[in-house]
């Protein structure tokens, strides 16, 4: 598997996952060989590119990758940040994020939910263009190859869960890209007559989520509402050093916190890694081993139960490498 380490705190909440990984690998004797690759905004001033070729090649040498976050330029006409470029070039369709309530954490609404992301169109396709100084124009794709591919997996989650799937769309004005959605999400459900399909606009969403969390269980969203979405969801179980994700596709995945880069702690050794270690339980179910991801979840959650050591996102005042030793302490037991 690959690493990227990532910008700001990606190096920090990966170095404990690492850990947690090498510490898993002994329990299990996983034949699990880390290639480290170098990626983001060091890549960048080092080779003036956030994922040179060399990179490229190691990732496509791997069968999935862990990722650490990284610092995206921002500014017309820099390069697209490098989620979005392994994304795209693994045909990373589906971006799986699970929210779920947790002991001791400020859960500001009982939400157990999925949110399952288009990952690879919509506003986020990069057709973006300046037509004068004055004019910015962006074109949105919607497919329906892409669409499909995302409500076959949601409505298989929902199989296995508490069935029922809801569409976030905006098909009142959007009667095209988000038409073309509600579509093919109301024929796809015929084909899951034991989950119920539901529809609903992003903004009323984006309410109900908040007023009536427990009425959701598989969220389904194009890109660029998928990703506030899950930064909404992320705050109400208690904040995105929690939230892990998983970024799939026919053959090859990757797994990455929600959060960003965090430049307003980074280097201060007091991020929170469960979202980073989170992702590597995504990653170990992923590769068929899923009693060492139960492993895993088990010492997170006995961690935060302990309550020992939380980092300050949590209401501790522990530091990241403290967190990380209570994790790696309850792996065992
Ligand atoms: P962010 O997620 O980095 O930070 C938002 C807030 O959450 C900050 O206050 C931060 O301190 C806090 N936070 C985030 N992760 C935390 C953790 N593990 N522990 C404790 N607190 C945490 O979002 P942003 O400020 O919008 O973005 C910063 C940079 O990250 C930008 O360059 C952005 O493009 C990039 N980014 C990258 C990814 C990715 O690599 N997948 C995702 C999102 C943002």
């Amino acid at each position: 598997m690959a690493v990227i380490e990532g910008d700001g705190i990606g190096p920090e909440v990966i170095s404990s996952t690492v850990k947690v990984i090498n510490a898993v690998k002994g329990i299990y004797r996983l034949p699990i060989e880390l290639e480290f690759v170098e990626a983001g905004l060091n890549a960048y001033k080092k080779y003036g590119t956030n994922l040179p070729k060399h990179s490229q090649n190691k990732l496509a040498d791997s069968n999935c990758v862990l990722k650490g976050p990284t610092t995206s330029l921002e500014g017309f006409g820099t390069e697209l940040g490098v989620p979005v470029k392994i994304r795209k070039s693994f045909n990373l369709y589906a971006n799986i994020r699970p929210f779920k309530p947790l002991p001791r954490v400020n859960n500001v609404a009982r939400l157990d939910a999925i949110i399952v992301r288009e990952n690879t169109e919509g506003s986020y396709s990069g057709f973006e263009y300046m037509i004068s100084d004055q004019v910015a124009l962006g074109i949105r794709l919607a497919t329906r190859s892409a669409a499909e591919k995302i409500f076959k997996i949601a409505f298989n989650m929902a199989k296995n869960r508490r069935k029922k799937v809801t569409l976030a769309h905006k098909a009142n004005v959007l009667k095209a890209t988000d038409g073309l959605y509600k579509e093919v999400f109301l024929q796809e459900a015929k084909k899951y007559p034991d989950v119920t399909a539901e529809e609903s606009h992003i903004d009323a969403l984006a309410g109900w989520l908040i007023l009536k969390p427990e009425s959701y269980d598989v969220i389904v969203a194009e890109n660029l509402y998928g990703d506030i979405i899950s930064d909404e969801a992320a705050a109400l179980v208690g904040g995105l050093g929690l939230i892990s994700s998983a970024n799939v596709g026919d053959n090859y995945a990757m797994f990455e916190p929600v959060h960003g880069s965090a430049p307003d702690i980074a280097g201060k050794g007091i991020a929170n890694p469960i979202a980073a270690i989170m992702s590597f339980k995504m990653m170990l179910e992923w590769m068929g081993y899923p009693e060492a991801a139960n492993c895993v979840e088990a010492a997170v959650i006995k961690t935060l139960n302990e309550g020992k050591n939380l980092t300050p996102d949590l209401g501790g005042t522990g530091k990241t490498a403290d967190i990380e030793n209570e994790i790696i302490l309850n792996l065992s037991k």
